[in-house]
């Protein structure tokens, strides 16, 4: 696990950290305003770390320039003790700007040279050099395949994107100086464990404080056969297998309309209990139709970007499982297909098949924070592509180019191409099934960005080249 630094001084030290040659000096003699280090064309000429401050607005940083990294042999090329020393710093740093070569493109000892930052510290910016030419802006989205999220878009040579890379720093300075404050009110301990949080929602009387109870093996939740008893959300927290489960049980809801319902839950913090929930079970009952609450109820969940599971309760009092079964399955399911969730029959009053629901929601949460090979989500893209073509938009096919995931929890995926925002949501849908179903993630919420391929960057344009064509075209 990354260290964390204990206390947060000022100046935040920054470490610009990459491979030989990807212009590390140069951005660090561009952050500081002068020429400290030593600056050439020829790999590893840095042979010394050095440090400079460089101020932005009312901010001040503490850049140091460390020798370049190439992830795989640098033990070999620096001494025993310079290896050490930039380790330590990559450690103890508050931030690594971790600086790739755009003309270069990716190479494999980046992302060697990721994983071992990852190791050390966790608050990572991503930065692109050398982006001095649309050609090279148009490249940089290979970058995302770090999963370092959002690259910033730099030409140290220039002095393009600096100011970009100041905010972000400030950004880091706000996140540091927050995550600072609240480790002080919180114990390490609370922190490390933190519980999957799961809550059961779904209409009154379907069995929702049983089925806790079944978890739990308790009467700890009140269950009772009347409607409505459960008054608000109720916590309890519980180990199972090694794994601590925070467990959420919330009001029924009871009005006809899905938004007085809605209105209900936030009255009653259900819709909060949505909000930090990981993964959420949705319970109907098996022994009754489906009601278009549970439809409203699920598409809330996943737009609150929560997994989800459909527990079929009270299977004990269903004689025709197949047909029943069948009915959830085949007939309900298109109401669920945005997001295909796992139905999984339970008795909550008898304990059966909790659990396989419980094996489920540790499923889903892996799948919430997990990451994807941009290599596997290309070649899906691709097939996607292939099984069902864009459709056309003023003449011209829709393009989907490259697909790169750039955060989990959920997973959120960004899309580059033509014309996307004249995709159709049905389109979108097609998409997020396809990956679901090929990535076995059916019950986890997916998001896609849209962003157009030909400019992906706008705050890298290159100003100048566009002001005097334009100059030229009105000017004349
Ligand atoms: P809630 O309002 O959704 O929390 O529902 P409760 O947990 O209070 O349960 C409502 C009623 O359904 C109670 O009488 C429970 O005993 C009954 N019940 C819950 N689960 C099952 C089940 O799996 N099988 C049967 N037969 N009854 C159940």
């Amino acid at each position: 696990m990354p260290a964390l630094f204990s206390s947060l001084h000022r100046p935040l030290r920054v470490m610009i950290a990459g491979r030989p040659n990807v212009g590390k000096s140069r951005l660090f003699n561009r952050l500081i305003g002068k020429k400290q280090s030593l600056v050439a064309d020829i790999p590893g000429l840095t042979r010394d770390y050095q440090e400079g401050l460089g101020v932005f607005s009312k901010s001040s940083f503490l850049f140091i320039d460390t020798p370049g990294l190439d992830g795989m042999d640098e033990k070999f090329f620096l001494t025993p003790h310079m290896h050490s020393q930039v380790h330590d710093i990559m450690r103890t740093c508050h931030v690594v700007l971790f600086l790739v070569d755009g003309r270069m493109g990716l190479t494999h000892h980046d992302s060697l040279l990721v994983q071992q930052i990852r190791k050390r510290n966790n608050h990572i910016q991503l930065v692109v050099n050398k982006c001095e030419n649309e050609t090279t802006v148009q490249g940089a989205y290979e970058f995302y395949a770090l999963s370092l999220g959002d690259p910033l878009l730099v030409s140290a040579e220039h002095g393009n994107g600096m100011h970009g890379l100041f905010s972000s720093l400030e950004g880091f300075d706000c996140l540091l100086a927050s995550q600072h404050n609240s480790a002080n009110n919180n114990t390490p301990q609370a922190l490390e464990s933190s519980p999957l949080t799961l809550t059961v929602v779904g209409r009154p009387n379907v069995g929702k404080s049983t089925l806790l109870n079944a978890f739990i093996k308790k009467d700890r939740f009140i269950a009772h056969h009347q409607a409505g008893t459960t008054r608000d959300a109720t916590t309890t927290t519980w180990t199972h297998g090694g794994r601590v489960f925070s467990l959420v049980d919330t009001p029924g809801m009871n009005k006809k309309n899905p938004w007085h319902f809605l209105e209900s839950l936030m009255t009653q913090k259900s819709l909060r209990a949505l909000a930090f929930s990981h993964v959420v079970v949705l319970v109907l009952d098996g022994t009754q139709n489906f009601h278009r609450h549970d439809a409203f109820l699920s598409n809330l969940i996943l737009k609150e970007g929560r997994s989800l599971i459909i527990a079929l309760n009270k299977w004990d009092m269903v004689s025709k499982h197949k047909e029943r079964l069948h009915y959830f399955t085949k007939e309900v399911a298109p109401f669920f297909s945005f997001c295909r969730a796992p139905i999984v029959p339970v008795s909550a009053l008898y304990g059966k098949n909790i659990e396989r629901l419980l094996d489920q929601a540790l499923h889903l949460e892996s799948c919430w924070d997990r990451s994807f090979s941009t290599s596997s989500l290309n070649a899906w893209l691709q097939e996607a592509l292939r099984a069902h073509a864009p459709p056309l938009a003023k003449g011209k096919r829709i393009k989907l180019k490259y697909i790169a995931q750039i955060k989990s929890r959920p997973p959120t995926f960004k899309i580059f191409g033509n014309q996307l925002h004249e995709l159709a949501p049905s389109y979108i849908r097609y998409l997020q099934n396809s990956l679901q179903e090929s990535f076995s993630l059916e019950g986890t919420a997916l998001r896609f960005v849209l962003k157009n391929a030909h400019n992906p960057y706008s705050a890298l344009k290159n100003p100048p080249r566009n002001s005097s064509k334009k100059k030229r075209a009105s000017g004349g």
